[in-house]
């Protein structure tokens, strides 16, 4: 699609708006360096489709010896409502909020199954949303987007779900079969990429351009964002941070290849290391199994130890290779498993220092985001915000040319 440059003041702008959350047209004119007379027109038209509104901004003593009442703009909460769903091993994740970001329900649907044909899951997720939807007061069709994440490899500009451990098809066109079944416009990406987004949108991440986010659930990822916007790399497979090799001719990984990071640190790759050594009792679910074998290793089982200390080790050496590819501001640690402290034990970080190349500069601070599943279906309804308001703008380029 050909971009105006109308058209890209509108997403700069209104990307802005949301960033700020309250924001004076000239303070946007400022940051923006777009011209004063374009922001007014422009946001005129963003305030007609109803995207965005006007809010008078609450006076203290300085403001009102100015005499003026500041009037700012906002995102307009109630001009959309949206839906994220984060597909887990064990359960669906879903939030609804508002265009502002409000959160308006959220809901938590356990599955009895780690992976699903297509038919199921479009029928879980189904079930999932009108639930949700419903604790929010709504019917599904008062939702104008759902953003999905799912663990493995997206191609998140054509809705493809190429492999994924909830899914047993391969290669599904998983965006348009969801958006066929819900009939509502549906945003497919990796679930790692929806937490860099929720951590750019509401997290840590908000006002920081560079910056990475490494999560560790039943995989390991990285959400990469580049300049304030996330990089998904030329096919969408940017960020595999698990199946980086940190081994030659290593553990098998569940990708079907040797040496990934994965392979050592993520919770199945500790299981299968640890069940030669360890009884775990058959109904323990994967996480009971992983406390069982941490708490080994902290009253000194000498195995556990050992499978603990290594995918530390490993851990450090990935980590170290992303500092030195990418130089982020910031790294952010984020995810259920992140409770699991032996991953950023002190021992980590400093093996992280050793192997980054060395300079008189401070190297990138690294923050722990403990944040459960709910943070990664929050996400996914940044990305449908994000969606349904390009959708919209969409509507607008139309309807100027
Ligand atoms: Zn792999």
């Amino acid at each position: 699609m050909i971009r105006d440059p109308r058209g890209q003041g509108r997403r700069l702008l209104l990307s802005q708006i949301r960033k700020s959350g309250k924001i004076a047209r000239v303070d946007l004119a400022r940051n923006t360096g777009i011209s004063q007379a374009t922001v007014t027109a422009i946001t005129a038209e963003l305030i007609r489709e109803g995207l965005i509104e006007e809010t008078e901004r609450v006076m203290d003593g300085r403001d009102v010896r100015r005499g003026r009442p500041r009037v700012d703009l906002k995102l307009r909460g109630d001009s959309h409502r949206v839906a994220g769903i984060k597909v887990a091993d064990s359960s669906l994740s879903v939030v609804v909020l508002d265009f502002e970001g409000r959160l308006l329900a959220e809901h938590l649907v356990q599955i009895d199954r780690r992976a699903y044909g297509t038919a199921e899951i479009v029928s879980q997720v189904q079930r999932a949303l009108s639930e949700a939807a419903g604790i929010a007061g709504l019917r599904a069709s008062d939702i104008s987007g759902v953003g999905i994440g799912l663990a493995g490899f997206m191609d998140a500009d054509n809705g493809i779900a190429h492999w994924s451990p909830s899914l047993t098809d391969r290669n599904v066109p998983l965006r348009d079969i969801l958006q066929e079944s819900l009939n509502i416009p549906v945003f497919l990406d990796n679930d790692v990429n929806l937490v860099a987004m929720a951590e750019l949108y509401f997290g840590q991440g908000r006002n920081i351009d560079d910056f990475i986010v490494v999560t560790i659930e039943s995989g390991v990822g990285a959400g990469i964002v580049i300049g304030g916007q996330l990089y998904r790399g030329a096919r969408g497979y940017g960020g595999e941070f698990g199946h980086v090799k940190v081994q030659l001719d290593g553990a098998l990984c569940r990708c079907g290849q040797r040496g990934c990071l994965e392979a050592y640190v993520a919770d199945y790759a500790l299981l299968r290391e640890a069940s030669v050594s360890t009884r775990f009792v058959e109904t323990e679910q994967n996480a009971q199994r992983i406390h069982k074998l941490i708490d080994a290793a902290r009253n000194g089982d000498a195995t556990a130890r050992t499978i603990i200390e290594r995918a530390g080790r490993m851990f450090a050496l990935g980590l170290a290779n992303l500092v030195n590819m990418f130089d982020p501001e910031l790294i952010i640690m984020s995810g259920e498993r992140m409770q699991f402290d032996f991953l950023y034990a002190e021992e980590v970080m400093d093996s992280i220092a050793e192997q980054t190349v060395h300079s008189d500069m401070r190297p990138p601070e690294v923050v722990i985001h403990k944040w459960g599943d709910m943070m990664w279906a929050k996400g996914a309804a940044a990305f449908a915000i994000d969606g349904v308001a390009e959708l919209a703008m969409e509507g607008m380029d139309g309807n100027a040319a």
